[in-house]
């Protein structure tokens, strides 16, 4: 599962899951990602602090690790190169890529789109907000691609950032090791 995770948020723990356990996986691995080139326009915070707060959400689950790939990588990060690499990595592996229905209706955008599918198979999960219907599915081998319908979630880390910067609580959006990181590293203009 590769995202920003700025912060990892519930939203992404119960897509996880989900995904997890209705396609029997082996392991989730959680990609942070190095510079997310969707994302130039905005102050992403540090890859560490990122990382860090991924590590410490994903600890107690013994199905879920974190890959630090994309983190170590130079450059803006590329799902084609992330996928490459960890399927070098891992030879046997059957690999199942987990997004949410937003950036998979954006998938065609990315770099090397049509090889995507030869490396991983894909699942969508639903997020409220965002419609994911057949035309945007439209291009993307049938067999390739599975919609997950998740228990809806409206979380995102665009609003955990911000209820953050306006003294608000993330309490319960995001697990409680990452609540105390954000005030211990003051993130996204944490007041004290
Ligand atoms: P931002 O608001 O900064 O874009 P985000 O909440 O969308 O953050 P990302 O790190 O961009 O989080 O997302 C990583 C992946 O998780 C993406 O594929 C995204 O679609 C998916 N995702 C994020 N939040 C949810 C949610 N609440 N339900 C289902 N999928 C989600
Ligand atoms: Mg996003």
């Amino acid at each position: 599962m590769g995202g920003t995770f700025d912060p990892i948020h519930h939203g992404h723990l119960v897509a996880a899951s989900e995904a997890q356990a209705w396609f029997d996986l082996d392991e989730v691995v959680f990609v942070p990602t190095g510079q997310p080139w969707q994302k130039a326009a905005r102050e992403v915070t540090s890859a560490e602090h990122r990382y860090l707060m991924t590590v410490i959400a994903t600890a107690s689950n013994p199905r879920f690790q974190v890959s630090r790939v994309d983190v170590d990588r130079d450059g803006p990060t590329y799902t084609i190169d992330t996928l490459r690499e960890l399927s070098a990595s891992l030879p046997d592996a059957d690999l199942y890529f987990i997004t949410g229905a937003d950036a998979l209706t954006e998938i065609f955008t990315w770099r090397d789109a049509a090889d995507l599918f030869d490396l991983a198979h894909f699942v969508g999960c639903t997020r409220p907000g965002y419609e994911m219907n057949a035309a945007s599915l439209e291009g993307i081998p049938a067999d390739r691609v599975t919609i997950l319908e998740i228990p809806a979630l409206a979380i995102s880390s665009t609003d955990c950032r911000q209820r953050t910067s306006a003294g608000q609580p993330v309490w319960y959006l995001v697990p409680d090791g990452v609540v105390q990181y954000i005030s211990k590293h003051h993130l996204y203009g944490t007041q004290e």
